[in-house]
């Protein structure tokens, strides 16, 4: 992994690269640096990929307070994964060093709040977007696929786990009503996106969030997505303590907008479940503006517009 160096032969400079795609080797690679350099990070694993890649677990803070942030259940937003690394390395630097972040106390944070982080749901969908996967037998079948879609580029409009399933429309919050939305739109079999899978859970990307989740006590749980400066906080008529007014606040730190999910796409997400299985503030953040993968240009409005609400996020002070 030496060919990343470059990066870090500073304990001043930034771990997190932000000029190169986001891939599951740099993932791991910057993991591993910033656990050495922030020994109190905690390191783990939720599960792994179809193709054996391990969803990594990250904590940080020994708070009472429990939220979870994820980002990159679709494969072509993964500038979200580097949106989470990036604050995760500021976040670990102003607690080992006291400073703040988004004018907080990082330590003050830090003994109030646990975050458990999955900074790559799908990290092999996202090797493919990014080109790190490019031959072999399951980048033949994903092309396989992709033919079917003339009208979706490839790799970059791969929303889907690498075997076409797309991840958050697996969760078990209506994915019957997500399953037949999608059908009726002609996605009725594996694909770069849009397709629900076989049953709820199918995969193994997203039955690790179910059984994280399920072990946790999370009061607040953030979903990063692109794009479209958009705040998702509802599930159906599900009246969440809160929930609103946090959208609210987390609309005045971004300028994002709050909106309804639309009807299309408003089951069987990560969100969904979670509003609906343990009546908390669930949020999926539609990070940025344009067509997915975002270009690397736009990160840092992207992580300025976030920042806000990442914080906001561990304060559990709503
Ligand atoms: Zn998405």
């Amino acid at each position: 992994m030496d060919k990343f160096d470059a990066f870090s032969n500073d304990a001043h400079n930034d771990i997190v690269p932000t000029d190169m795609n986001f891939t599951s080797e740099v993932l791991a690679w910057c993991i591993t640096r910033l656990k050495a350099r922030y020994p109190f990070l905690r390191v783990g694993t939720a599960g792994t990929s179809i193709m054996g890649c391990p969803i990594y677990l990250l904590k940080i803070g020994n708070g009472h307070n429990e939220v979870f942030y994820n980002a990159s259940h679709h494969a072509n937003e993964w500038i979200t994964s580097l949106l989470l690394m990036r604050f995760l390395e500021s976040y670990a630097r102003n607690c080992a060093f006291g400073g703040k972040i988004f004018d907080i106390n990082a330590q003050l944070l830090y003994s109030k709040t646990t975050l458990t982080m999955i900074p790559m749901v799908n990290p092999d969908g996202v090797d493919l977007v990014t080109g790190a996967l490019s031959e072999g037998d399951y980048f033949n079948r994903a092309a396989e696929m992709a033919r079917r879609y003339p009208d979706i580029p490839f790799p970059s409009g791969w929303k889907a786990n690498i075997r076409g399933i797309d991840l958050n429309l697996q969760y078990p919050a209506g994915w019957e009503n997500a399953r037949a939305t999608k059908y009726a739109l002609g996605v009725t079999a594996p694909g770069p996106r849009d397709f629900v899978g076989p049953s709820p859970l199918s995969e193994p990307e997203s039955l690790a969030l179910y059984e994280i989740t399920r072990t946790h006590d999370f009061t607040l749980t953030l979903s990063m997505h692109t794009q479209g400066k958009t705040i998702y906080w509802k599930y159906l008529d599900y009246e969440i303590k809160n929930a609103y007014d946090i959208a609210q606040k987390f609309a005045l730190v971004s300028g994002y907008d709050v909106e309804e999910t639309p009807i299309a796409s408003g089951y069987a997400g990560y969100k969904d479940w979670f509003i609906s299985s343990f009546y908390k503030p669930g949020f999926t953040i539609e990070a940025g503006e344009g067509i997915s993968p975002l270009p690397l240009s736009q990160f840092q409005s992207i992580y300025s517009d976030c920042l806000g609400m990442m914080t906001l996020g561990l304060t559990g002070l709503f």
